[in-house]
This record gives C-alpha cells, sequence and structure tokens, in this order.
C-alpha cells in the first residue's frame, strides 16, 4: 500500500489535541502516512522570528498535502492571519466546505447537504487595509474623493475589495467541476451585485459566462441576504454555493450551526499545486489543553483529505463509523449535546477511541 507523505501543522490553542485524535483515526483506516510536523503562528515567532515561517511552506509545496490545526490571530494588532497569509502563499482559491446533516446531530433539519465553495484570494479579505489617521489614508481619501466626487470621512480606515475577472473565473469553473466530479446538479452564485457593482458585478458577469460553457450543470444566482433566509427555509433547492471570499465565511458558520455547531463543520483548501485540509472553526483558547472540544470537524476534513489522496474505502469507512458514533450519541463532547453542561459529555480523546473501536469493528 503506498505511504503518503503529508505536512501536520498542528496549530494553537485546542488545535494540538483535535490534531492528535484525527492523527489516531486516520492511522486506524490503515492508511499510511509520513507526518511532516510544522509550527506556524505565535508558537513559530520564537524560533523563526516569523508566524508563517518558509519551512511550513516549503514542506507543503513539496508534499502537496497538508492537515492543519487552527491558528489564533491577534485582533486589532499584532501579525495578521496566519491561516489567510497561507492560503494567499499557496494559492489555495478555493474553499470547499460541505454543510451535511449527520444523525442524531443537533441538526436544522436531517436532510441536509450543500457544499460551500469559497474563493480564498481576493475580495475584502486580500489584507489591502489603511489605518485611519495616517498619511497614506489621508493621501487616499483625497485621490479617491477627488475621482469620485463623494465624501469619504477624513477620520475613516479604509479596506480595499480587489475581485478580478480571472480570479471570478476560476472559481466559478472550480465549482461546476467539483459539481460534476461529485455528482451535483446546480450551481449557485452568491453575491450583492446590486450594491457592489464593479465587484460583486462583475463576478456576476464573469459566473453567467462560465455557466455557459457549463450547460451539463444547472446555473442560477442569489443576493447573499435572500441566500441566508432560502438557506434556513429551503436549503434542499441548493447543492453547490460559489461564494465570493467574505460570504462564503459567514455562509460557512451558517451552515455550521445548521448541522450542530463548528465541531461538526470540516473544510479543504484546494490550489492548482496543493491542498491544505482544516476544520472551519478557529482556537478556542478558552479551552485548549482541557481536553474538552470536538475533534470532529478535523476528523471529517481528513475524511475529505483521505478523497482527495484517492483512499475512497478508508475514507468511506472512516466517515461511517464517525456517523456511527454521532448517532449512538454516547462519545461525543459537551457541544453535541442537548445541554451543553451534560455530565455525560467525552473529552477530545475519548472521541478517537469510540471512533477507533468502531473503525475495528467495522473492519
Ligand atoms: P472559534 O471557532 O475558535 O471558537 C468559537 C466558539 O465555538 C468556541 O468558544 C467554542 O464555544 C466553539 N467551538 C469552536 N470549535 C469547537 C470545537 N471543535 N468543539 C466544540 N466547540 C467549538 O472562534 P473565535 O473564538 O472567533 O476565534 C478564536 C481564534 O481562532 C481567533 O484568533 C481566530 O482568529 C482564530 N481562527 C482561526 C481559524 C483557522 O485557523 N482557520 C479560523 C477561525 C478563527
Amino acid at each position: 500500500m503506498a505511504r503518503h507523505a503529508v505536512t501536520l501543522v498542528p496549530g494553537d490553542g485546542v488545535g494540538p489535541e483535535i490534531c492528535d485524535a484525527t492523527v489516531r483515526v486516520l492511522e486506524a483506516t490503515g492508511v499510511q502516512f509520513d507526518w511532516d510536523v510544522h509550527q506556524a503562528g505565535e508558537a513559530a515567532i520564537k524560533d523563526f522570528g516569523t508566524p508563517l515561517p518558509e519551512p511550513v511552506l516549503a514542506s507543503i509545496r513539496k508534499n502537496k498535502v497538508a492537515l492543519k490545526g487552527p491558528i489564533t490571530t491577534p485582533v486589532g494588532s499584532g501579525f495578521r492571519s496566519v491561516n489567510v497569509a497561507l492560503r494567499q502563499e499557496l494559492d489555495l482559491y478555493a474553499l470547499v466546505r460541505p454543510v451535511k446533516a449527520y444523525k442524531g446531530a443537533r441538526n436544522l433539519r436531517d436532510d441536509l447537504d450543500f457544499v460551500i465553495v469559497r474563493e480564498n484570494t481576493e475580495d475584502i479579505y486580500a489584507g489591502i487595509e489603511f489605518e485611519q489617521g495616517t498619511s497614506d489614508v489621508k493621501h487616499l481619501i483625497e485621490e479617491i474623493s477627488g475621482l469620485t466626487k463623494k465624501n469619504i470621512r477624513l477620520d475613516s480606515g479604509l479596506s480595499i475589495k480587489p475581485v478580478s475577472i480571472s480570479g471570478s473565473e476560476r472559481i466559478v469553473q472550480f465549482a461546476f467541476d467539483y459539481a460534476r466530479k461529485n455528482k451535483r446538479r446546480k450551481v449557485t452564485a452568491v453575491h450583492k451585485a446590486n450594491i457592489m457593482k464593479h465587484t460583486d458585478g462583475l463576478f456576476l458577469a464573469v459566473a453567467r459566462r462560465v455557466a455557459e460553457s457549463n450547460k451539463d450543470i444547472e446555473f442560477e444566482d442569489r443576493i447573499v441576504d435572500n441566500m441566508c433566509m432560502q438557506l434556513v427555509l429551503r436549503p434542499r433547492e441548493y447543492d453547490v454555493l460559489c461564494c465570493l471570499n467574505l460570504y462564503g465565511d459567514i455562509i460557512s458558520d451558517l451552515g455550521a450551526g445548521m448541522i450542530g455547531g463548528l465541531g461538526l463543520a470540516p473544510g479543504a483548501n484546494i490550489g492548482s499545486n496543493s491542498a491544505v485540509f482544516e476544520a472551519t472553526h478557529g482556537s478556542a483558547p478558552k479551552y485548549a489543553g482541557l481536553n474538552k472540544v470536538n475533534p470532529i470537524a478535523v476528523m471529517l476534513s481528513g475524511v475529505l483529505m483521505l478523497r482527495h489522496l484517492e483512499e475512497v474505502a478508508a475514507a468511506d469507512a472512516l466517515e461511517t463509523a464517525i456517523a456511527d458514533v454521532i448517532a449512538l450519541g454516547k462519545s461525543v463532547t459537551y457541544d453535541l449535546k442537548e445541554m451543553r453542561d451534560d455530565p455525560t459529555a467525552v473529552g477530545t480523546s475519548q472521541v478517537a477511541d469510540a471512533i477507533v473501536a468502531q473503525l475495528k469493528a467495522g473492519a
């Protein structure tokens, strides 16, 4: 059986414990891994002087596949998000987040099954920001006021929202390719083109054009606010949602809430050359080291990784074992219980024990 070299970035906060649990269940499938472990974030600053050291990027470029825990981003000051920087550095332009209801989870409905494809490199997330009060922002405000004849308050900060034809083309084409490969019937482009005509409007125009050459898959578009309401009321009408970066971020958490919370929401960052698998949730620092939070979102990201590595049987077996443990409802963490203080909730590592046992029982 082939071995897979995979970069493992445990991250910080609850990252190391949920990644440990995930490595255990991945190895219990019988697939063999050579883990190349790297630090990033605060922990890397001590040794490398940067939160995203070159060896992490070099390892992912070489292995082409990584499993990653969450990394804390300081709010307001300090370094920019390592998670966003990693996606930009490796040009991981598509973030795929399936929203799938597992029986026994606290689902809004039990038939939920749609996929968010989020553009991952552009939009207001591009990190082009100008701090209020600086000479740069003053200069820019004057320039923009001159060009648009619109008044921007002088005490403003500015964030720039770039959306390109090429960036939009590749994410929309990715959504169609994903739909085709995964036997999904429809792509819905999500935007606010009625308000932002030259960014979201451009994205929508490109999406309509790309749809013309993908006629085997149905296409439609929705304005993002309406999309949120529709997802809650009529989720079965939606299949693959192709979203600009910020909307994809927000709709991902909406989707996570619909299937019982962030503890069950996986993700895959995909680029032309490499892929990084990580949960939707963050580092939940207040729970770090407590063996308390749910490892299943990272484990389900591991299932996506197995599929990417074409280890389909192992992916199916692990997903079934996870689904069984959720359905049995015994060996699950606090977030999957009706009451958050339910004393029968188990810890992170006990969830891994139960899934490993379930895998063995099913083998
Ligand atoms: P968070 O997702 O870390 O936590 C929000 C809340 O969700 C937690 O307090 C907890 O109640 C719950 N939660 C999250 N994960 C859970 C799990 N596995 N099991 C059970 N409950 C869980 O969001 P936050 O508090 O906004 O962010 C904390 C830090 O994580 C910030 O620094 C943020 O920038 C970072 N972050 C990183 C990533 C990433 O690495 N990709 C993503 C989002 C946020």
